[in-house]
């Protein structure tokens, strides 16, 4: 386990967070009280510092000196963490390096050579310890990560993530066909066989899966023998663990999972019918599924990973998010590194607000995303995707503090004053109200604004 020091906390001021899809619930003068296991055991309205300390903690049985207190300033807000639902941690080093590719000369050109070069340790080490730092400091609390296909390297991400304190799923990238000599696995019974090794390791750093889960991964259908899915499929049955894989994300794919699995009805069918898909399944990208592709994903429970910046990076496509959202499925979003080109959710945020609006502009008005619910699938929605809608994503009694304070700039009113305090992309000039704070936030934030960073009360990222 991390030798983090774990402290009683209490965080004051306003906090703002999801309620549902559609409202995002803005709250002053609240205390929020984390005891050292890192859950929130009280919150108090109408609380200031002094009444939290004096008042509040005592009853809680807290002695003062043991508490650790942050407050944010007047227009400062607590946020939950952003989980980032699909992000390859090998592929960090080329974000923004992808050219006129689309998806298939894009893997072969950029993304497998990175990978198998990371079975070097010292270059995994390097490349992950600065995804994990780089995430953190854009907010993201939670990452479900695909690593390489090397079970030393990917049990060094696991062990990173859980020393730097991020939560993680963690999943050995499994594929043993249609991908280079240089970097497939020799068989679906090594494939398997590596992946269980990887478990093996996380079930002795965290043996509850208090912070690190594994994930079984597929990279995807055409990287995978039938044997292989089938074997994959089996090990969740038998595990429980969760799945992620891609799905649908470009028309080439499409066609060549067409004629790879001539005897399906379609690429979820595919998925379906080798066990794969289950209500702990990411699915990434889901561009271009059918109705009745949905449909099934829907009867399964299965979980959509939405990667808008990714999707325009790569020219994938416009996924159809408020379809998906009407008929129930379950939607988060994901950075998709380095097909999407930057590694934070907060852009993510931004670019599922754009594209939905490029698919308005295709002659569907209603498929505009709000900023209340393009929020929502950066934290509560990716929450219920990664199976963890009862901890984290939102704040609540019994909930696990995974959160971020947010500062954005303050214009001064005299104008001849130097400067502005804070170094932050965002002016508010002080008549704004919350409601368009937060707007503002989302359009021109970045890490910048995101000051403070805690996973399960641990504070892992303080900006200087
Ligand atoms: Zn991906």
């Amino acid at each position: 386990m991390s030798s983090a020091h774990k402290q009683k906390s209490v965080f004051v001021g306003s906090f703002v967070h999801s309620k549902s899809l559609e409202v995002l619930e803005v709250l002053h003068d609240l205390a929020v009280f984390v005891d050292e296991k890192g859950v929130i055991v009280a919150i108090e309205e109408h609380c200031d510092k002094q009444q939290a300390l004096q008042v509040i903690a005592p009853k809680l049985g807290w002695t003062i000196g043991d508490v650790s207190v942050r407050v944010a300033a007047p227009g400062q807000f607590f946020f939950p963490g952003f989980i980032d639902t699909h992000i390859h941690a090998p592929q960090y080093p080329n974000v923004g390096i992808f050219g006129k590719t689309t998806l298939l000369d894009w893997l072969n050109t950029y993304t497998f050579p990175m990978e198998s070069s990371l079975s070097s340790i010292s270059k995994a080490k390097r490349v992950y310890t600065r995804c994990i730092q780089r995430t953190l400091s854009h907010g993201t609390t939670t990452a479900s990560y695909y690593a390489t296909i090397s079970v030393p390297s990917t049990n060094l991400l696991s062990d990173l993530c859980l020393t730097l304190g991020q939560r993680a799923f963690i999943g050995r990238c499994c594929m043993d066909s249609l991908a280079p000599d240089y970097y497939r696995d020799e068989s679906a019974a090594t494939s398997i066989a590596d992946t269980k090794a990887t478990m093996d390791h996380i079930a002795k750093i965290d043996p509850t899966n208090a912070l690190i889960t594994p994930i079984i991964t597929p990279r995807f259908a055409p990287a995978c023998t039938r044997e292989l899915m089938h074997g994959l499929g089996a090990l969740q049955k038998e595990t429980g663990f969760p799945v992620q894989t891609h799905i649908s994300e470009n028309k080439n794919e499409v066609k060549l999972v067409k004629e790879m699995f001539p005897g399906f009805e379609s690429y979820t069918h595919v998925y379906d019918g080798h066990g794969l898909l289950t209500p702990k399944t990411i699915l990434a990208h889901a561009v271009h599924l059918t109705e009745a592709e949905v449909d099934l994903i829907k009867a399964r429970e299965g979980k959509i990973s939405h990667c808008p910046c990714s999707n325009s990076a790569i020219t994938s496509g416009t996924a159809k998010v408020r379809m998906m959202l009407n008929k129930g499925l379950d939607i988060g979003l994901g950075t998709d590194v380095s097909g999407g080109y930057s590694p934070s959710i907060l852009e993510a945020v931004r670019q599922a607000s754009l594209v939905s609006r490029h698919v308005a502009m295709e002659g569907d008005d209603d498929s505009k995303l709000s900023i209340e619910e393009v929020l929502y699938l950066g934290t509560k929605g990716g929450a219920k995707v990664v199976g963890l809608e009862d901890k984290i994503g939102s704040f609540g009694l019994g909930m696990e503090w995974d959160a971020q304070l947010i500062g954005l700039g303050n214009v001064p009113v005299d104008v001849d004053q130097d400067g502005i305090e804070e170094e932050s992309p965002v002016d508010i000039f002080g008549w704004e109200n919350w409601e368009e704070r937060i707007a503002k936030w989302v359009f021109n934030g970045d890490d910048r604004n995101t000051l403070a960073v805690w996973v399960k009360g641990r504070l892992v990222h303080e900006r200087k």
